[in-house]
């Protein structure tokens, strides 16, 4: 029997278990009624002409919600109307507070460079999302800021949770326009 040699590869290997472990985490069952309740709201969206995107902002651990909002940037004429921006700064008016670290967001769509921007100043602190948005997506998409070494509050985002109810949803909507 040849003696067992140290394979050079295995802490590298270790590594990178270790990184898919931790990028495993999967969504509580709280994070799926929440996303649910967004998917219902990007629906009402749609129904008055908004591109279907819905957000909920609730307090991770008691489960309470403080905030929810779909897309409303046509209604409102607003581009800052998107659904998760409304639902962070509903949340913050709720609690009169800006800081929100023990809050998840959850959001039907990748949040965009303005959204993924709010995140970061709210100091979010889970994020929960469903579709990847690769035309605008600013988590993982385009650009990674809610990772960003560079910037003092850090997120590592959960990304595709019901995406196909969230793509369906989106696909649907453009299709019926065109
Ligand atoms: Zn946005």
């Amino acid at each position: 029997m040849r003696p067992l040699r140290p394979n050079p590869e295995v802490p590298a290997l270790m590594r990178r278990y270790a990184r898919l472990r931790t990028r495993a985490a999967s969504p509580s069952t709280t994070d799926l009624a929440m996303m649910e309740r967004a998917l219902d709201l990007a629906r009402d969206a749609a129904a008055k002409g908004e591109v279907p995107v819905g957000a909920v902002v609730y307090e991770t651990t008691t489960g309470k919600v403080l905030a929810e909002a779909a897309n409303a940037r046509e209604c409102e004429a607003d581009p800052s109307a998107h659904a998760e921006f409304l639902a962070i700064r509903a949340a913050c008016a709720s609690r009169g507070d800006w800081r929100l670290n023990d809050c998840t967001l959850v959001v039907t769509l990748e949040p965009c460079i303005m959204c993924a921007g709010l995140i970061v100043n709210a100091r979010v602190g889970r994020v929960v999302y469903g579709a990847d948005d690769p035309k605008a997506g600013a988590v993982r998409s385009l650009y990674r800021l809610l990772e960003d070494p560079r910037l003092n509050h850090r997120i590592t985002p959960m990304r595709g949770v019901l995406s196909s109810a969230s793509s369906a949803l989106l696909r649907e909507f453009f299709r019926a326009r065109r």
